[in-house]
């Protein structure tokens, strides 16, 4: 399963978790339990990570790809 980034609109907290598309709205603050989070997108991120050769993140090569607010 995927890993997404969101940003809490109410408190401000930045987490992740680990949902499916379908959930992904569903998705609640894990520090206020607000439900008014939105989705981080961060292509640009893991790319940067991959350039450090990062191997925390054993998924981050195929996540790369799919980056599409910053190569378009
Ligand atoms: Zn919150």
């Amino acid at each position: 399963m995927p890993t997404f980034d969101f940003h809490c609109r109410h408190c401000g907290k930045e987490f992740s978790s680990f949902v499916s598309l379908a959930d992904k709205d569903k998705v609640t603050c894990p520090q206020c339990e607000a439900g008014d989070v939105r989705q981080v997108f961060s292509g640009c991120n893991i790319i940067a990570r991959r350039n450090t050769k990062s191997k925390t993140k054993g998924n981050s090569a195929g996540a790369g790809k799919n980056c599409k607010s910053c190569m378009g």
